[in-house]
């Protein structure tokens, strides 16, 4: 069949399956072959690789990984696609669909039985509602992965991306560079959607690092101490911790922490880098 990217062919899809779009589900469809070429270039695809795409919604991106990977792995929440994925995917022999939620399914298991444990490529044009919990979902639960490739709205992206001292810089921007090295490969408008989003959107390439770029003895301990840093974007750093009922540290013991380091005791969490915080962690965990 004709591919999906022709914007007529999903219009005439959609009409044969009377399929009503779930604004719930965060269904924005792509309409266009250059911004699919592209999230398919920027994640390297070969024919070595297994690519799980979450939310395949009618296919499009699909029939492009189809081509280009050894094989494709579909996860489909919203049960109405599924008939019409059985079409739009009918001359792939390489693509399994799964009708589940992305949140609940054993992502660790998957990888282990259908690529032996090596690591998987995500690639997906994510709804959006969702995508902080998907993204850290997958690096939180150590999935064997090389990269994620996806398209996000814009500002997400913005604020995986950016470095201490910009206002988008928050907990979301050290936790994925913690895990991965951000690269931001194009920015898309809305009219390359049907329908089109209320936002602009931005395809995210998140490079997996073999090794954290820092070291830090208590991991969960310093993505408290981000959580908290960020809660109240104007207090201190200081004020943060110590209002934060998931850390037992007084204001003074956090001031002493910081004084070690050589920062004021009125820091703000935004001008903080990840080795920094990596550090506030060890020190203050000898407190
Ligand atoms: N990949 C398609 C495309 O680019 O045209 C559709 C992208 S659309 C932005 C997001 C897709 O994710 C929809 O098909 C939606 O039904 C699906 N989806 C939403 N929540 C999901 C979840 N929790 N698990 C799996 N899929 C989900």
């Amino acid at each position: 069949m004709e591919k999906l990217s022709n914007p007529q062919v999903t219009i005439q899809t959609i009409k044969k399956y009377e399929f009503a779009f779930q604004k719930k589900f965060g269904q924005n469809f792509l309409i266009d072959d250059h911004v699919i070429t592209k999230i398919i270039n920027a994640a390297e695809i070969t024919k070595d690789d297994l690519v799980l795409e979450i939310g395949p919604g009618i296919g499009t991106m699909t029939q492009y990984l189809a081509e280009s990977a050894r094989k494709v792995i579909a996860v489909e929440i919203d049960k109405n696609l599924i008939p019409i994925l059985g079409e739009t995917l009918a001359e792939y022999d390489n693509v399994t669909v799964i009708n589940e939620d992305i949140l609940k399914l054993d992502i660790n298991r998957l990888v282990e039985e259908e690529n032996a444990g090596k690591p998987i490529k995500v690639v997906a044009n994510l709804p959006y509602y969702i995508t902080t919990p998907i993204i850290m979902g997958l690096f939180e639960s150590h999935v064997p992965l090389q990269s994620i490739t996806v398209m996000v709205q814009k500002e997400v992206a913005d604020r995986m991306q950016v470095g201490p001292g910009s206002k988008d810089y928050g907990a979301l921007s050290l936790a994925v560079q913690y895990y991965a090295k951000p690269y931001i490969a194009a920015n898309v408008p809305p009219n390359c959607f049907i329908p089109r989003p209320g936002v602009g959107s931005a395809v995210i390439r998140l490079t997996r690092y073999e090794e954290p770029p820092v070291t830090v003895k208590d991991e969960s301990l310093m993505f408290k101490l981000i959580r908290a840093s960020f809660n109240q974007r104007r207090k201190t750093l200081q004020n943060g911790i110590a209002n934060s009922p998931e850390l037992p540290y007084s204001k003074a013991q956090v001031e002493k922490a910081l004084e070690k380091m050589g920062l004021a005791a009125n820091v703000r969490g935004e001008s903080l880098t990840l080795a920094e915080f990596a550090k506030l962690s060890d020190i203050i965990s000898e407190e």
